[in-house]
C-alpha cells in the first residue's frame, strides 16, 4: 500500500516543459534542483539539439537526467501524441504565446494541467488578451484540469505581490504601479532580453493603463517618467501596457488606477525608433525578391539569441509593485513598495542564463510546484491573482528571488 502511494506521487510530479529558449532553461534548471516535487522532467521544443544543450547543463550542474523530444507543439496531433507517451501530470508551456492555444487544446484532449507565463497572441495583430483563454475554462473545469495563465515575473510575480499587498498590509489598493527595471548592460548596440519578436511587438504596441473602470489609451513609448531605482539608481521608465493589468483590474475591481512602467536605455530607443521608421518592426508580410517575408521574422534572424546575452551581461535586474490604498490596520491611507532585485551574473552562475530568463522561469517552476504539491488547486483556467500569495512567496525567498517590502512616505508624485 505504501509502495503504491509512493509510486502515485512519483507519477505525480512528472512534467513535460515545451519551449528551450532561456526561460525554458531556467525552469528546467530549477525543477532538476527540486527533485522532492519534479520527479522527472522531460523537455521538447522544435530545436531538439537546444533541448539536448540545456539536459547537458543540467547533468552537469545537477546530476539530473532528463528527457528530450522534437516537437512543433502547433501541429496539435503530434503534440497529443508526445503527451500520450510521457504520460505527465503537468505541461509547462514556456515556448510562444502564438502556441498557447494549441498547447491548452493538447492538454484538454489528453486530461493534463496547464501553466504558461504569457497570454496567447494572435501572430498577425500585438494584441495581449486573456479572452481567448478565458473562453476554454468551462472545458477545463468539465474535466476536472487546471491551467494557470502567466507564471511568470510580470505577469506572475508582479499579480501575487499585489495580492500578498492586499492580504497582509491593505484593506483596498486605489493604486498600483509596477515598476520593471533591466539595469543590466550587454555590451551590445542593440538586443533584447528575451524573445526579440514578442519584446519589439510589446513595446511597439500602444500604451494603455486602466483608469476609473476603462483602459485609457496612449501613443507607444510616449509617456516617460524618472524613477531612481534600489541598487541600479536612476531611469528613465516609459508607460507601456502589460497583460497583467487586465487580470488585475479584473480580481482587484476597486482599483482606481493601474499603471505598468519598464525602463529603456537611450540607445535602445534610439535603435528601435529607427527600426520602426524604416519599417523593420512591421508584422504584416511584404514581398522581397518574390517572397513573403514578415519583416519583424527577418529581424529577429539578424539579432542577438537573447540566450546568447548571457555570459557578458552584468547588472541587476529591480521589479516591483507600488500599491496606495487604506491599510489594514485602520491607520488611515498607506503606500507600500514591494520588489525583487536579482543580478544578471549571479544569475548566469547558477543556471548559464541571464536575468530577465531568470526572474520569469523560477516563478514557472514554482507555479508548477503550486500546481504539483496542490498547494494552489482549482477546476478551471486560472489567473495568479485567484490564489493564496504566501506559499508561492515564500517559494520565492527560497529559490532565489527574495523580495523585500517597504512603506513609502506618500504615493507616487507623478
Ligand atoms: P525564446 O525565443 O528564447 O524561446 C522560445 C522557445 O520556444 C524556443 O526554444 C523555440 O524553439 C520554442 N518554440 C517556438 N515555437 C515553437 C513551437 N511551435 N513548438 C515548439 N517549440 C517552439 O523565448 P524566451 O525563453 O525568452 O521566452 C519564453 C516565453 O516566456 C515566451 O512566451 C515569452 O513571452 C515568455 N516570457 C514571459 C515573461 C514574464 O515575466 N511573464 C518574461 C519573459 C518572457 P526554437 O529555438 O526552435 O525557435
Amino acid at each position: 500500500m505504501r509502495l503504491f502511494a509512493g509510486l502515485r506521487r512519483m507519477a505525480l510530479s512528472k512534467v513535460l516543459v515545451i519551449g528551450a529558449g532561456g526561460v525554458g532553461s531556467v525552469a528546467v534548471h530549477k525543477m532538476a534542483m527540486n527533485p522532492g516535487i519534479f520527479s522527472e522532467i522531460h523537455l521538447a521544443s522544435r530545436t531538439k539539439a537546444k533541448c539536448d544543450a540545456i539536459a547537458e547543463s543540467v547533468k552537469a550542474r545537477t546530476g539530473v537526467d532528463i528527457a528530450t523530444y522534437s516537437l512543433d507543439a502547433e501541429e496539435i496531433s503530434e503534440l497529443v501524441k508526445l503527451i500520450e507517451k510521457i504520460g505527465p501530470k503537468l505541461v509547462v508551456n514556456l515556448a510562444l504565446p502564438y502556441q498557447d492555444l494549441a498547447i491548452m487544446e493538447g492538454c484538454l484532449r489528453t486530461g493534463v494541467d496547464y501553466l504558461d507565463t504569457a497570454n496567447y497572441e494572435p501572430r498577425d495583430e500585438a494584441r495581449f488578451e486573456y479572452k481567448w483563454q478565458w473562453a476554454l475554462h468551462d472545458r477545463f473545469k468539465e474535466k476536472g484540469l487546471m491551467a494557470l495563465l502567466g507564471s511568470g515575473f510580470d505577469p506572475g510575480v508582479t499579480s501575487v505581490f499585489a495580492m500578498w499587498l492586499k492580504k497582509h498590509r491593505l484593506k483596498t489598493i486605489r493604486t498600483l504601479d509596477i515598476l520593471d527595471c533591466n539595469g543590466g548592460d550587454h555590451g551590445q548596440a542593440f538586443a533584447t532580453n528575451f524573445n526579440p519578436e514578442i519584446n519589439i511587438r510589446e513595446v511597439t504596441a500602444p500604451a494603455r493603463h486602466w483608469e476609473d473602470g476603462a483602459f485609457v489609451e496612449t501613443p507607444a513609448m510616449s509617456v516617460k517618467q524618472e524613477f531612481d531605482f534600489a541598487a541600479v539608481g536612476p531611469k528613465n521608465m516609459y508607460l507601456m501596457y502589460h497583460e497583467e493589468l487586465e487580470s488585475l483590474a479584473k480580481f482587484i475591481p476597486e482599483m482606481q488606477r493601474a499603471r505598468f512602467w519598464m525602463t529603456f536605455g537611450d540607445e535602445y530607443i534610439k535603435h528601435l525608433t529607427v527600426l520602426q521608421n524604416v519599417g523593420m518592426t512591421r508584422i504584416d508580410p511584404v514581398i522581397y525578391e518574390g517572397h513573403e517575408i514578415i519583416p519583424l521574422h527577418f529581424l529577429k534572424a539578424v539579432l542577438p539569441e537573447p540566450a546568447s546575452l548571457g555570459p557578458t551581461t552584468k547588472g541587476k535586474t529591480n521589479i516591483g509593485d507600488i500599491a496606495t490604498g487604506e491599510a489594514l490596520d485602520g491607520s488611515g491611507e498607506k503606500t507600500f513598495y514591494i520588489r525583487n532585485i536579482c543580478d544578471h551574473e549571479e544569475a548566469y552562475a547558477e543556471t548559464g542564463n541571464q536575468a530577465v530568463s531568470y526572474t520569469t522561469g523560477v516563478p514557472a517552476m514554482i507555479g508548477a510546484a503550486m500546481m504539483l504539491t496542490g498547494a494552489w488547486r482549482g477546476e478551471g483556467v486560472f489567473n495568479m491573482e485567484e490564489f493564496d500569495p504566501d506559499p508561492f512567496m515564500d517559494m520565492l525567498n527560497e529559490h532565489g528571488l527574495p523580495w523585500t517590502v517597504e512603506e513609502l512616505g506618500g504615493p507616487l508624485d507623478f
